[in-house]
């Protein structure tokens, strides 16, 4: 993070702006205080202490971020423990395996996960409900899906931080990395982007 030791400074959080509804996230990033700015090439993921990865479709986010060489240097800064929060096609960017990709369909990883895409079917393509987040606190959070995915299988080093009611696995953790099936974006809902804020402070803090 920038700063003199004189004042904190606000944290520079990336929005990954390829395609998608990034221009939600960096809104609802500025009014918690975040320093937030688009990223679309790779020389701007070195700028920034943490990233959000938005809704949209992710085997378009996958094309676009290899073609402008973004996909190895994201790799590497998530393996490097850069604090990043992926939201519906940003999960399934995140997830170690893709379940119903498009041919040759790539993910980022980090996420010890198995996440299917479109896993609700044409009929049920969009719904709204309540979950619990115990992590979040007690008020529920209002979860918009949209051609949702599922996380089918949580591995050994992620675990889940909601389940619907019938059991099914839509937000995980795992380390600085965090994934929901919906879009809290869309519901007003903001403790999602201060729980990525409160691992970047985290973060900052241990390294001095
Ligand atoms: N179905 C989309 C995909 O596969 C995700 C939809 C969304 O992000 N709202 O990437």
């Amino acid at each position: 993070m920038a700063g003199n030791g004189a004042e904190i400074a606000a944290p520079r959080i990336g929005v990954l702006a390829l395609q998608g509804d990034f221009r939600e996230h960096l809104a609802i990033l500025r009014s918690l205080g975040a320093d937030a700015a688009p990223v679309r090439r790779a020389s701007e993921l070195t700028e920034i202490d943490g990233l959000v990865i938005p809704g949209g479709e992710s085997s378009v986010m996958d094309k676009l971020s290899r073609q402008f060489g973004l996909a190895e240097p994201l790799r590497e800064a998530i393996v490097g423990g850069l604090p990043v929060y992926g939201t519906c096609a940003g999960l399934i960017m995140l997830a170690d395996r893709i379940v119903d990709g498009i041919a040759g369909q790539q993910s980022l990883g980090g996420l010890d996960v198995a996440v299917r895409r479109n896993a609700f079917g044409s009929q049920l393509d969009s719904f709204e409900t309540d979950l619990d987040v115990p992590e979040l606190g007690e008020t529920p959070v209002h979860a918009v899906f949209i051609r949702a995915p599922i996380v089918e299988q949580v591995g050994g080093g992620a675990h889940p931080l909601a389940v619907l009611d019938d059991g099914r696995v839509v937000a995980v953790e795992q380390g600085n990395l965090i994934g929901t099936s919906f879009h809290p974006e869309m519901a007003g809902e903001l403790r999602f982007h201060e729980y990525l804020l409160a691992k970047v402070a985290a973060r900052a803090a241990t390294r001095g």
